[in-house]
């Protein structure tokens, strides 16, 4: 019996790369299929020496949308500046990962082109808590730390296009062949390639998802009362507030108001509090 991590499934089969690096053609054994879940690249699985997976280890997450299970960690890039960072769609993927209870790590990529206003979002984002990592593919600065960061995980890439993430990855492992640049060049490729998640092999433990579809935002099973604790620096200034639950809009005696209106909450981070709440009753009353 050998133990790996299913990194593709395509045309019926799933390959597993085990603890040496060997990837393995399986096929998944009948009485599986009729197991409480599908298998999901990511999965830690045992197969046998010919070819079958017999048995699928327990999950510490998973994801319908991309179909993926075991992610350790998502790197969401954003760039300095070309394109400026949306701060209101930043926030939002920043809440959605938080909402999947998966590990963040911030990486500012083309801090070649680095100016004030983006290093005030910087320290905004650290003293929220997030570690930020800055990142140059052209400089070739924070190359090493981001491969650090890497290291004996499943990393899911997250960002807008043209941030530089599959510049990013070549950067970090030769061995990558990425297309990068036009984006048009890109969407041609991708019709062929992301219809399911893949595990790229940094190493014989490290493990990098491409991300198909990743950036779609989705907040339809977070709950008004869930939103607030999404984002972490609220935390301490809800204890403030008079009541409970409090949404922090109408709501007299607020501490989530009184740190917005006394400058320790960023007006970015409230007004995305307030746009993502607008997107949940929104959807909801569509249905
Ligand atoms: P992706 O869509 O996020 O995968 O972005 P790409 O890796 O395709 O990069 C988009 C564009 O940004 C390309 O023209 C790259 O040459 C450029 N780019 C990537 N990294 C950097 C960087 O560190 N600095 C600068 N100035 N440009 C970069």
């Amino acid at each position: 019996m050998i133990t790996g991590i299913v990194i593709k499934n395509m045309n019926g089969y799933f390959y597993v790369q085990d603890e040496e690096g060997t990837v393995h053609e399986c096929k998944v054994r009948g009485r599986l299929k009729k197991g409480r879940y599908s298998l999901l690249v990511g999965d830690r699985v045992t197969i046998s020496n010919d070819g079958f997976i017999e048995s699928i280890h327990e999950r510490h997450n998973s994801m319908i949308r991309p179909a993926v299970a075991n992610i350790d960690q998502v790197v969401l890039v954003v760039a300095a500046h070309e394109p400026d960072i949306n701060e209101l769609l930043l926030n939002k993927m920043l809440v959605m990962i938080e909402h999947a209870d998966i590990p963040i790590i911030l990486c500012v990529n083309k801090c070649d082109l680095m100016d004030a206003s983006t290093m005030s979002l910087v320290d905004l984002y650290r003293s929220i808590g997030y570690d930020v990592i800055m990142t140059s593919t052209y400089a070739m600065t924070g190359i090493d730390e981001l491969r650090r960061v890497l290291d004996h995980k499943i990393t899911a890439f997250a960002g807008p296009s043209g941030v530089g993430k599959s510049s990013l990855l070549n950067a970090v492992d030769s061995k990558f062949t990425f297309q990068t640049g036009e984006v048009s060049d890109k969407i041609k490729r991708g019709r062929h390639t992301t219809r399911h998640a893949s595990l790229f092999s940094l190493n014989t433990d490290s493990f990098i998802m491409d991300t198909p579809g990743f950036s779609a935002i989705e907040f339809n099973d977070v709950s008004l009362e869930r939103l607030p604790t999404l984002f972490p620096e609220f935390a301490e200034y809800v204890e403030d507030c008079k009541f409970n639950p409090c949404y922090h809009e109408h709501e007299p005696i607020c501490g989530i108001k009184e740190a917005l209106a006394s400058g320790q909450i960023h007006k970015g981070r409230y007004d995305a509090y307030m746009s993502i709440r607008n997107d949940i009753e929104n959807q909801r009353k569509r249905f």
